[in-house]
């Protein structure tokens, strides 16, 4: 079979992700009642090898720790929280969340990603009555098949919507994210931005933008008192790809004809949280996938996961490791402050 390239080549790393996700499932590091209805002939694919299995348990289980951390926020400060979950390909979260104690805190739950994959993804939740349900009412639930060139769907709290991130926002998130009392996204609740895996495949610039022009639609609401429109933001992405063992990632993925826009120039951990703090944004942290096993992940949790499968190379596992990074940042509005701490 022909490799894909460009943008398909890109696409594709989206049925990586859900492999990875289904294989850790199906081994016990996670449990996800959802994936299997976004993998054709889910039962035909073989699991992963335990290093990549680790590494999706390590990343997915401190991304949740960061979510729920945000809800949970929402709800000590007594308001509903928006999420936008940006290149999210075919992530369960919302499913997830929809199903669990903290979804009436959720206002609304936007995903974005490339016109072909939500259209991918839309006729994966119509197919599928786990995840349909959880949508609403059919009723109110509505699916366009033009918008942007790909299927959107627009429910109560989840909205799926068709964009090239790498166009600017004023063409590729305000179409379809809406403006004025039309828009989706209500500037004066507490949002969090997720970014997991994506920005590598997107120049630094238009990362930037993207990133800016969020900052300004939760800043243009300077009158709105208490600690609302907070915005926060979660980056999980590659780093440090200009070191030896970084180089070898770069070509592994070079071989598959994707390129890496994002990782010129190359990211040092030093300069993560630079992300956020360069749009004025009032706290980042940044830690390294390595670190959040060693130090962050329960150790009785780490003895279970141990016990799933023989892992003999802990030192390439934690180089492997060691070369990807979650960030997360937060903007308050003007002479708002936190009441609570977020991690
Ligand atoms: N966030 C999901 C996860 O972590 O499971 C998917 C990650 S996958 C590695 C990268 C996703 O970003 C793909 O679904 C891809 O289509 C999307 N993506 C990459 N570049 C994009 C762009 N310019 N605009 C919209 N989506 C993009």
């Amino acid at each position: 079979t022909r490799m894909p390239e460009g943008d398909a080549a890109i696409r594709a790393t989206d049925n990586d992700a859900a492999l990875a996700r289904l294989s850790a499932v199906r081994k016990g590091y996670l449990t996800d009642p959802f994936i299997t209805a976004f993998v054709p002939r889910a039962h035909l694919e073989p699991p992963r090898p335990p290093l990549i299995n680790i590494g999706t348990y390590v990343r997915s289980e401190a991304l949740d720790e960061l979510v729920n951390g945000w809800l949970s926020l929402s709800q000590q400060e007594g308001v509903q929280c928006q999420i936008v979950s940006l290149g999210a390909g075919s992530d369960t979260r919302f499913w997830r969340i929809a199903t669990g104690p903290a979804r009436d805190v959720l206002a609304r739950y936007v995903e974005i990603d490339f016109p072909e994959i939500t259209t991918k993804k839309a006729m994966a939740i119509r197919k599928s009555k786990d995840l349909s349900s959880v949508l609403g009412a059919p009723e109110n639930v509505s699916l366009d098949r033009k918008a942007n060139g790909g299927t959107t769907l627009y429910a109560p709290v989840y909205n799926l919507l068709a964009a090239d991130l790498r166009t600017p926002p004023a063409e590729s998130l305000v179409p379809v994210l809406g403006s004025g009392p039309e828009a989706l996204l209500a500037p004066h609740l507490p949002t969090l931005l997720i970014f997991e895996c994506v920005l590598v495949y997107m120049t630094p610039q238009a990362s930037e933008a993207v990133v800016q022009w969020f900052t300004d639609y939760f800043s243009n609401n300077q009158s709105i008192p208490g600690g609302r429109g907070v915005l926060g933001s979660i980056v999980y992405e590659m780093f440090a790809l200009g070191d030896q063992f970084g180089k070898v990632m770069v070509n592994n993925l070079k071989a598959r004809n994707i390129t890496l826009p994002g990782a010129e120039p190359y990211p040092t951990f030093d300069s993560l949280p630079s992300r956020f703090l360069r749009h004025g944004w009032d706290v980042a942290k940044a830690l390294t996938l390595k670190d959040i096993r060693r130090e962050y992940i329960d150790p009785s949790e780490l003895a279970r996961v141990s016990h799933l499968e023989m892992l003999d190379e802990i030192e390439e596992l934690e180089l492997v490791l060691a070369h990807y990074a979650i960030t997360w940042g937060i903007k308050l509005p003007p002479g708002a402050e936190l009441k609570a701490r977020w991690q």
